[in-house]
């Protein structure tokens, strides 16, 4: 079985079974002066973050939602506005933040092209009364992972200056952006307040994200997380296999390569599907709505042995991953071919 639902679906390396085994651990939830938790192997991993992201500071978080909301929470009080983008995953996915029930914040929508390029005139006509930080997504994962370039990033945060806003980088795959364009995840994230990436999706650690920021404000950051239920005790364990995870940052453009093969072998029939640019790790296929049901076809292709994800939008999204080869990439695209050549002369 093929599997491109996600970059979350891989294992673990040997080397991160191995430090999670040999992690020096310490009780990350009691603090030093410095604000700093106990745990050695914690500290090291946010050390690094810091550094990769060249912030003051760095905070472990045991997922990308919680890197987010915590971030979002320490930014906003409740009724305070948070714009973002109305197809980023922190407003479709990690709602909690916008719910009167729960957290009571209020988005606000700026819009983006086709693409996923933010339109920078929308910035301009936001209410600005209570509204504490505009969110940025890199890669954009719900337009087919759309690299946003440093100077695109700059004059995002440019813009957002003008209105004495900071900007939060949802960098959950921003290693695939960095590489795309040949630089650094520094580079990306330096115009920005902060940022949060996700070891466990295109790196392959298990678990966790790291949100970077200023030291000011990830002390701020630490209680909130902690506010939650985000603080781990003994979370070297997991940390371990982060730390580990981040030596991928040298060949997480591989991904990219086998996304963009997979585009490359695939039979275009414009009459059945388009597909969007291909810029990272994500292949994206807009089905035609009339014609042809994602759901159906999902089905078909994991009998043939490919597994797929479908998105509301009748379209079929296939991540690749450090635990696909080059050669399961050839197969995916023989039995992709072989598929919507038959469902060409007869519809599902
Ligand atoms: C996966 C993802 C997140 C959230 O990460 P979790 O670890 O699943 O909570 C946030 N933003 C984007 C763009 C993501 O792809």
């Amino acid at each position: 079985m093929i599997d491109l639902r996600s970059d979350t679906v891989t294992q673990p390396t040997a080397q991160m079974m191995e430090a999670i085994l040999q992690a020096e651990l310490g009780d990350d939830g009691r603090t030093n002066a410095e604000g700093k938790g106990e745990d050695a192997t914690v500290n090291a991993l946010e050390n690094l973050a810091a550094k990769l992201t060249r912030k003051e500071d760095a905070l472990f978080c045991n997922s990308g939602t919680m890197a987010n909301h915590t971030a979002l929470l320490t930014y906003t009080k409740r009724n305070g506005r948070i714009g973002v983008d109305p197809d980023s995953h922190i407003y479709q996915s990690e709602r909690a933040i916008f719910q009167k029930e729960y957290f009571g914040r209020e988005p606000v929508f700026f819009r983006s092209d086709e693409t996923g390029r933010p339109l920078l005139e929308s910035i301009d006509t936001l209410p600005k009364e209570k509204l504490g930080v505009l969110c940025l997504e890199n890669t954009f994962s719900s337009k087919g992972g759309t690299c946003i370039s440093a100077k695109e990033t700059a004059a995002f945060c440019k813009k957002a200056n003008e209105y004495n806003l900071p900007v939060h980088i949802d960098g959950a795959r921003i290693f695939n952006a960095a590489t795309h364009f040949n630089t650094s995840v520094k580079v990306l994230a330096a115009p920005a307040a902060s940022i949060q990436f996700c070891l466990s999706k295109g790196l392959g650690a298990p678990v966790g994200s790291v949100l970077c920021g200023s030291k000011a404000f990830i002390s701020e950051a630490r209680k909130v997380r902690k506010l939650i239920g985000g603080g781990m005790r003994q979370a070297g364990v997991i940390a371990a296999a982060g730390i580990e995870a981040l030596k991928r940052v040298e060949t997480v453009h591989e991904d990219n390569e086998k996304a963009y093969l997979l585009k490359s072998l695939l039979h275009m029939q414009e009459e059945v599907f388009q597909l969007n640019q291909v810029e990272s790790n994500i292949v994206l296929l807009n089905l035609s709505k009339e014609r042809f049901s994602a759901e159906a076809i999902k089905d078909a292709l994991a009998e043939q042995g490919l597994k797929v994800k479908t998105t509301a939008g009748n379209q079929l999204c296939m991540t690749t991953h450090k635990d696909v080869t080059v050669r399961d990439i050839e197969q995916a695209a023989a039995i992709l071919n072989t598929y919507f050549a038959k469902i060409k002369r007869s519809p599902v």
